[in-house]
């Protein structure tokens, strides 16, 4: 078993592949990113996480963070950069922290850090975990990359591989199914770093072609610019900064923040990065339009600002289908599984060549078992009913790597019989597995009565070549119309289940609802109408947003009622 790790600088984490998906292990604190912070006691004793960053002010000087600038370089040229403690120089006037008058070298620090992953990998896996590939900038030079090996073997990990962190998000992205030669750009807005890296696709293998960034730039000074903009805390403007996502104004202590003020201030910040983006491609002799993707990676890259703004420099819409703040992870995870499934003696055959999943709800094609993962694997999901009463469902296991369930191939079909429920009352769990023969066995168990249902399919992994590649390449042809018609899709289920609900909610409240909301969210409810008639994907979805939000008041005046009644 081999871990993926991104040692960021604000933020690290850390996964396994477990039957054939890569899944990010929890830390002590149930949550996923733990802050990459050391905070050696004045006890004694060293603390990583969440706890020694809300050790800060109680203990200044001994929290050590964002040691990973200070990794492979002099002390002389990481003079002022800010790491929580006291800047020193080691015996060969390495850069590094002093705590007591103790020097620590930025590896050390690392290697608590990543002790502290060991420490939850194995948690979760009941086992040691002592191997792990860990990712580093893209332009980590030789001394960065060998300081990152030496604090993962301090941790007690062999380090099987260094990744760059770009290539990791490709990966994690699945752009390797993108074929051929082609490029992407990878856009990474972290806490304290921006880093923009152009990738070739050659042989299934990412190259860099070019990166680009500023090491002194990230989501830490939107946090300041806004801090002083509101006269708020740094701590404060973060969270109000996360807080504020799609929506228009937040709320905190009774004092009312706007997105529009958020952008106007960290417009500005964001711009700075246009000129490297520009730069990277122009490095790597390209133009926008040469790009076949733009992924998004890092924590500030959820703001819409950020996603607006880098579709404008690209000139294309970033794919946005993975959490920004885990891609990396999550790449390094993958790459991981594949060296491991390369030691365990699996050939490069012994992988699924085409996505397996099942029909969900508008004809989707909803995947259980990704393309390209190693078998034997195992992977399940649990579904429900949409409609009231459905007493049955229908498994139809697809395979292929097309949006809509219909652009597939049909492998099979079962019902699954269920004691008639609600809505979204039954659950159904689908569980997949390929064993070393490569045959499909699919279950899928109603968890009420605990009735099993089973279906063995053996012509899931053998296919030729040619097959393989028509699926790929039709998936590839039709990737934008696909996409459109997917997300169309989910918004009208969305729309569906909203519409009536909003006029039932209007129906019940009556008098209750002022004249102007209810106008608000008719003229909007119509909007919504028109847009489903028109079927226009973007629109539908940011109304129905919209919706969502006019609405919340009338939701919740429902649920005050229905407590009234009850009590
Ligand atoms: P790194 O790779 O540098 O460790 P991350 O990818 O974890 O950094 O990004 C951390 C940054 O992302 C922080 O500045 C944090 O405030 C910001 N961030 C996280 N979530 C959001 C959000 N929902 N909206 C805006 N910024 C966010
Ligand atoms: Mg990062």
């Amino acid at each position: 078993m081999i871990a993926g790790i991104d040692l960021g600088t604000t933020h690290s984490l850390a996964g396994v592949v477990e039957d054939g998906f890569p899944v990010l292990v929890p830390n002590a604190d149930g949550g996923r990113l733990t802050p990459s912070a050391v905070w050696y006691r004045g006890g004694g004793g060293v603390v990583v996480g969440r706890a020694a960053i809300e050790a800060v002010s109680a203990e200044p000087g001994r929290v050590a963070v964002s040691v990973k600038r200070l990794m492979g370089r002099r002390a002389a040229e990481a003079r002022g950069e800010r790491c929580g403690c006291v800047l020193g120089a080691g015996p060969k006037g390495e850069a590094g922290v002093v705590v007591d008058g103790r020097w620590i070298s930025p590896e050390e620090v690392s290697a608590e850090i990543l002790r502290s992953l060991k420490g939850d990998l194995e948690r979760f896996c009941g086992k040691p975990v002592d191997r792990a590939v860990i990712t580093v900038p893209a332009y980590f030079n030789d001394a960065q990359r060998s300081a990152t090996k030496r604090a993962g073997e301090l941790a007690g990990f062999s380090v099987e591989r260094i990744l760059s962190e770009p290539t990791a998000a490709a990966l994690a992205y699945g752009l390797e199914r993108l074929g051929g030669k082609a490029k992407v750009a990878v856009y990474d807005l972290g806490g304290g770093t921006f880093d923009i890296s152009v990738l070739e696709l050659s042989g299934g293998i990412f190259e860099v072609l070019a990166t680009n960034g500023d090491t002194r730039l990230g989501g830490d000074d939107l946090d300041a610019a806004l801090a002083a903009e509101w006269g708020v805390s740094p701590r404060a403007a973060e969270r109000i900064k996360r807080s504020l996502g799609d929506g228009e104004m937040v709320v905190e202590d009774g004092r009312e923040f706007s997105r529009a003020d958020l952008e106007r201030v960290c417009g500005p910040i964001i711009e700075k990065t246009r000129a490297h983006c520009l730069r990277s491609l122009a490095d790597a002799g390209l133009k926008p339009e040469d790009l076949n993707a733009v992924v998004l990676v890092g924590g500030a890259t959820r703001m819409p600002l950020v996603r607006k703004f880098v579709a404008g420099v690209f000139g294309r819409e970033p794919d946005t289908s993975q959490h920004p703040d885990e891609a990396v992870a999550l790449g390094a995870t993958i790459q991981a599984g594949v060296l491991s499934g390369a030691v365990g003696n699996v050939t490069l055959l012994d992988v699924t060549p085409l996505s397996l999943g099942i029909e969900t709800f508008g004809g989707l094609m909803n995947v259980i078992i990704p393309r390209n993962t190693t078998i034997p694997c195992k992977a399940g999901e649990m579904f429900t009913n949409a409609v009231s009463n459905q007493a049955s469902m229908r498994i139809t296991v697809l395979q292929g790597e097309r949006e809509m369930a219909r652009d597939n191939w049909k492998l099979g079909e079962m019902d699954v019989d269920f004691p008639p429920a609600p809505k979204g009352q039954a659950r159904v769990g689908v569980q997949f597995s390929i064993d070393a023969n490569g045959i499909l066995g699919v279950l899928a168990r109603d968890t009420a009565t605990g009735t099993d249902r089973v279906l063995e399919i053996r012509s899931a992994v053998e296919l030729s070549d040619e097959a393989v590649e028509k699926m790929l390449g039709d998936a590839l042809d039709h990737a934008f119309d696909d996409m459109g018609e997917r997300v169309f899709t989910e918004a009208k289920l969305k729309a569906d289940e909203m519409l009536p609900a909003v006029d039932a909610a209007l129906e019940a409240l009556g008098g209750a609802v002022d004249a102007a909301t209810r106008e608000q969210v008719l003229e909007l409810s119509g909007k919504v109408r028109e847009s489903l008639a028109a079927k226009n994907a973007a629109e539908l979805k940011k109304l129905l947003a919209e919706l969502d939000k006019v609405t919340e008041p009338l939701a919740a005046m429902l649920v005050e009622r229905a407590m009234g009644g009850r009590g």
